[in-house]
């Protein structure tokens, strides 16, 4: 067995420190950066082998046939469980390539998402004749029926963004594949620390790689990890879509990583505390948090994840939300999420602002709302700023 076998059946921590690394080039703990665009070979006859596909070996940079891009797709696959994964340029990237690849003509997305998805779905796919049924997270009649009309691809987030609510990816696979589709799950909110879609039976799990796997504000990245006779097809999309991140960026991508467990587990805890700390606040009317047990997701939540995330949400009782965002000190406005600084973002102005006013209303997206994506802070210093900027809005 080799050493990359070996590390796969590590515990989680250990993968995100080892897997995929190139060891053996003068002892170098961290695997080096590959810039180069082109590889070179010895005569015709090695040229064309790695060409046929009859010998792996680096080839030509935007094919992903580069050292640093696929020591980074071994650890990336090894984080998900995987047996194969591929990274993108972004996290759209990673989506389009899965959507245009599946080459489904009907899909179905189940529950709320990021808007850049749904964007992608409603706006860009339909124009290529790909029809979307947008369907509530727990509507399994409607997946249902779907399906038996036809839809062959099922796209879904948990938790969703910016609820936070959770979908049972058990059923939703059952459903699925009972009917012949596929079912991809968007991570990102989750990390491979907190859930695994593909043991719960997901086909596909994408990455927006710019958020947690990244981890410090400043990879634009994504990944699409599952068994090889998927990810080969998606491959050539990437290959001639052209959407290979660049090898600085992947190395950037390892390096953070090897400490995404470490991250993760603080993230976890420090969105806990902060949680607990609002659900009793005068000015909050709710805080989604999977893991309060008030929250409606909880049960579900506590049976698919092992950690409950670094995100959470805040629904005040005051209607505009805006005077206590600007209040905040320590929170960065900011449309992201999943670094080292704690950001805030009001959905209505940010992730859902190109929805209409019907649609936001549909999905219970309000401007009493505020996410949080908690950094690696001390959590009492957050929630200090959070109840100063509270005096702000005022109670019920
Ligand atoms: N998926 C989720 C859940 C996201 O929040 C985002 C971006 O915010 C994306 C996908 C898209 O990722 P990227 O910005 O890396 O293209």
């Amino acid at each position: 067995m080799d050493a990359n076998t070996e590390t796969k059946r590590k515990r989680i921590g250990t993968r995100c420190v080892h897997a995929g690394e190139l060891r053996g080039l003068y002892g170098a703990p961290h695997s080096p950066i590959f810039n180069s665009t082109t590889f070179a070979f010895a005569d015709t006859r090695s040229l064309l082998e790695v060409v046929d596909g009859i010998k792996k070996g680096p080839l030509y940079t935007r094919y992903g046939m580069n050292p640093t891009i696929v020591s980074l797709e071994e650890k990336l696959a090894a984080l998900e469980g995987a047996e194969s994964a591929l990274v993108f340029c972004s996290g759209m990237a990673a989506e389009s390539a899965v959507l245009l690849g599946s080459g489904a003509r009907r899909v179905v997305c189940l529950g709320d998402a990021y808007g850049g998805t749904l964007e992608l779905l409603a706006v860009n796919l339909s124009q290529l004749g790909i029809q979307t049924a947008f369907l509530k997270g727990d509507d399994f009649e409607g997946l249902q029926s779907e399906i038996n009309q036809g839809a062959s691809l099922v796209f879904l987030e948990s938790p969703t963004n910016p609820t936070l609510e959770i979908i049972d990816i058990k059923k939703v696979a059952a459903i699925a594949h009972a009917g012949g589709a596929s079912v991809v799950v968007d991570n990102t909110f989750a990390t491979p620390i907190n859930q695994s879609p593909l043991a719960l039976g997901a086909d596909l799990v994408v990455h927006s790689a710019t958020k947690y796997l990244g981890g410090h504000s400043d990879i634009t990245a994504g990944a699409v990890m599952g068994d090889e006779q998927r990810i080969a097809p998606l491959r050539l999309w990437r290959k001639n879509l052209g959407s290979v991140p660049a090898p600085e960026t992947c190395a950037l991508l390892s390096r953070s990583i090897k400490t995404l467990h470490v991250r993760v587990d603080w993230q976890n805890r420090s969105a806990q505390a902060i949680a607990e700390a609002m659900e009793v606040h005068p000015a909050v009317r709710r805080v989604l948090y999977p893991g309060l047990p008030s929250f409606t997701g909880y049960a579900l939540a506590v049976s698919q994840m092992r950690g409950m995330g670094g995100m959470l949400t805040l629904d005040l009782f005051a209607e505009d939300a805006s005077p206590f965002v600007d209040r905040l000190e320590l929170f960065l406005i900011a449309p992201s999420l999943g670094g080292a600084e704690s950001l805030v973002t009001q959905p209505v102005t940010t992730t859902h602002h190109g929805l209409s006013e019907v649609e936001r209303a549909r999905r219970g997206i309000t401007g009493s709302m505020v996410r949080f994506s908690i950094g690696l802070e001390d959590p009492q210093d957050l929630i200090e700023d959070l109840r100063s900027a509270l005096e702000a809005v005022g109670r019920k």
